[in-house]
């Protein structure tokens, strides 16, 4: 069991970490308020990390966009702009630790090699068989580098879904934190991340909550403490369905912020199952967030997706 750092002794370090392959999104959007609000009111930092790794689907221009937006919204940070496309030696250095260490190894898989061996129901992820665990098959180049991973049940206490578990064996088993013609892995990067930086509270979508006991893992093995997690509740359709891009895509840049900007921010309140006064409605940006940070009860954020609804 990985125990919940009690956050009332320590110094809350929050952060958000958008990536910037589009523009801020509804879901972003919440992981913005979540997580700013939660560090706030702990009287801690909030952190900015742009994850930007993925090249090819980073969109030139909108990091910046980001900055505006969040600054029009009254989201105000600590220190520096993280850029992940600019940490590659802090991610080169923890994978010579893991290779050093007898922890990850080369492999030569292909996707459909996996899914003829792996017996993943249909649309669940992939478990890695561990064919090149103990080195690379005759004949076979090497694609990806993936970290070992043990029969160990990761536990954690979320701060709004409450106790999670995952056997990574079972569900995954060794994931690959380097594609051999790519960038790090999400996984990789955002541990030492979040654990160089002295991150200690993550807030963000529960679409990653079933990635986080890959990233405890990581931890672990990388000799990072593990942050306290709590993973928002997802942003749906009226139908309860996924948001299609172009549904979720309010490019918050798009709208006049200085004249709705309020509504946004209100409205990712009540999502977030908090009840701000009447007299908020068109309020300043900050005086919203003020509020915020004074009154949020983390006790009230809902479990269940829902929709977002504007006004
Ligand atoms: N970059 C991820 C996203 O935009 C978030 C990663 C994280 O918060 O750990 O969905």
């Amino acid at each position: 069991m990985t125990p919940a750092t009690d956050i009332t002794e320590v110094h809350v370090v929050g952060r958000f970490a958008p990536s910037p392959t589009g523009p801020l999104h509804l879901g972003s959007l919440v992981a913005a308020v979540g997580s700013y609000v939660m560090a706030r009111r702990a009287g801690g930092k909030w952190l900015l990390r742009m994850e930007d790794l993925d090249t090819p689907r980073v969109v030139p221009g909108i990091a910046d966009d980001m900055l505006r937006t969040l600054e029009a919204l009254g989201f105000r940070w600590d220190g520096e702009v993280v850029y992940q496309s600019r940490r590659t030696e802090a991610y080169r250095s923890a994978m010579e630790r893991l290779l050093g260490a007898g922890l990850a190894y080369a492999c030569g898989c292909t996707r459909s090699e996996i899914s003829r061996i792996s017996s993943a129901p249909h649309g669940a992820e992939l478990v890695y068989p561990g064919t090149c665990r103990d080195g690379l098959p005759e004949g076979k180049a090497e694609r990806a580098l993936r970290v070992k991973v043990y029969d160990e049940l990761i536990e954690f206490d979320d701060l709004v879904v409450g106790k999670y578990s995952q056997a990574l064996s079972a569900s995954c088993g060794d994931f690959v934190i380097q594609r051999a013609d790519g960038p790090f892995a999400y996984h990789l990067a955002v541990v030492v991340d979040d654990g160089e930086g002295g991150i200690n509270q993550v807030i963000r979508g529960a679409d990653l909550l079933s990635s986080t006991p890959r990233q405890i893992y990581l931890q672990k093995l990388l000799g990072f403490p593990t942050p306290v997690y709590g993973h928002l509740p997802l942003v749906v359709n009226p139908e309860g369905t996924k948001l299609s891009k172009r549904e979720n895509a309010v490019s918050l840049a798009d709208r006049d912020l200085a004249r709705e900007g309020w509504t946004l921010l209100l409205a990712a309140l009540r999502f977030l199952g908090q009840s701000p006064p009447p007299d908020l409605n068109g309020a300043p940006c900050t005086e919203i967030i003020g509020w915020a940070v004074k009154s949020f009860d983390p006790a009230r954020i809902p479990l269940v997706p829902a929709p977002l609804p504007l006004y």
